[in-house]
């Protein structure tokens, strides 16, 4: 399954509904007529031809505003690695690139 933000079909079925997409639509049409808004995550200047997600509040209270998506999903992956505290992440130890034999 792919994710993408940009499927008009799947966003309401996973929560994002009416308001969500009008309140996105309205922030991307202001980041427009103002381009370099500060990323609620990052603090770094936004473009509208940047990858950008309406972020939520942490605790889903609300909106913060738009974020680079790279932030928010980052931001979300950090959450997701508190609540499964006690299992550390898998991670892939690095092996040196071994010699071909062919
Ligand atoms: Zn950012």
């Amino acid at each position: 399954m792919s994710k993408r933000s940009t499927d008009p079909g799947s966003t309401t079925a996973r929560g994002y509904g009416t308001a969500h997409q009008t309140l996105r639509r309205q922030l991307l049409a202001d980041l427009a007529a103002c381009p370099g808004q500060p990323c609620t995550r990052c603090g770094h200047p936004m473009y509208p031809d940047q990858a950008l997600h309406l972020d939520h509040e942490d605790d889903r209270s609300g909106y913060r505003g738009l974020a680079h998506a790279a932030c928010n999903v980052r931001a979300g992956a950090i959450k997701g690695n508190r609540q499964r505290r006690g299992k550390p992440a898998p991670r892939r130890a690095w092996s040196p690139p071994q010699p071909s034999r062919w």
